[in-house]
């Protein structure tokens, strides 16, 4: 039987904490809560971009918020992929929505994954509509948004890639107004959909984490009916005790799949007669 890869949690940090030192006390405190769940899961934290080299990186990997599609040259004030990737960073954030709102253009997302994905780090592409609208035009913003921000990535690459679903309105709310379980399994799916439809039955290698308000008290039913293969919380991740309850939750998700997925293989075929 095919074994299912782990669910993925990437932590986005934003511009927080203050300090180096804080960050080393956060990134040892992550680790330390994550040991009882690293059979089961899959984890990253994105820093600041400057702190990134002074953590000693430990089993929860590290990635970058952003990179520049630049790599060398007069380019003030940029930060190449190479040069995350020479100082630890496994991982790359592409087209937030918050980079987005500051101008960052699909076209803009797709050098930048293109630059990510050449160095040999992976590319975490951020997709989401701003708001739903009931003719449902925000499907047409998504397909676009994929289509361009992915538009230099071949079929031989997808593996270095995957799509996080943020849905710009439910990105810094409380759980009770985030995403459902129902809505996200209908926009995985739809993704998913979308994906093959790029990539042929490659696109079945892109995994689909989805970012919005996750918390430890969504993260079950998220994971459980939501259709998607991990996370990427903000706010979330920036306490070891918070972050250790989506890895939690998660993980008891994970359980429950597993639990129901042994109950189907049980059930014997009808006999023949
Ligand atoms: C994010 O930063 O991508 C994010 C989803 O933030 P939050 O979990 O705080 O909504």
């Amino acid at each position: 039987m095919k074994k299912t890869p782990k669910p993925l949690i990437v932590g986005n940090w934003k511009l927080t904490p203050n300090t180096l030192n804080e960050a080393k006390e956060r990134y040892l405190g992550i680790v330390k809560v994550y040991k009882k769940f690293k059979s089961v899961i899959d984890a990253v934290v994105c820093p600041p971009a400057t702190f990134i080299s002074s953590l000693k990186k430990k089993d929860v990997a590290i990635g970058t918020q952003n990179v520049s599609f630049w790599t060398t040259g007069s380019k003030t004030g940029e930060i190449s992929a190479s040069m995350v990737k020479s100082c630890g960073a496994t991982y790359s954030i592409v087209g937030h929505s918050e980079r987005r709102a500051m101008g960052e253009t699909d076209e803009v997302v797709a050098e930048k994954v293109a630059e990510v994905v050449k160095c040999g780090m992976i590319a975490v592409v951020c997709v989401g509509e701003a708001e739903r609208d009931e003719e449902g035009n925000y499907l047409e913003i998504i397909k676009s948004q994929i289509k361009k921000s992915l538009g230099r990535v071949s079929k031989q690459e997808v593996h270095k890639v995957i799509v996080a679903y943020e849905p710009v309105w439910a990105i810094g709310r409380t759980d009770n107004v985030a995403i459902t379980s129902h809505d996200l399994h209908q926009m995985a799916i739809f993704i998913r959909k979308y994906l093959k439809e790029v990539f042929g039955i490659a696109g079945d290698l892109i995994r689909i984490i989805y970012g919005g308000s996750v918390t430890a008290e969504n993260a079950f039913d998220l994971y459980l009916n939501g259709g998607v293969s991990g996370f990427l919380p903000g706010r979330s991740s920036w306490e070891a005790e918070t972050f250790k309850g989506v890895f939690s939750a998660t993980a008891e998700a994970v359980k429950e799949l597993k639990k129901r997925s042994r109950q189907v293989t049980k059930v014997k075929p009808p006999r023949r007669k």
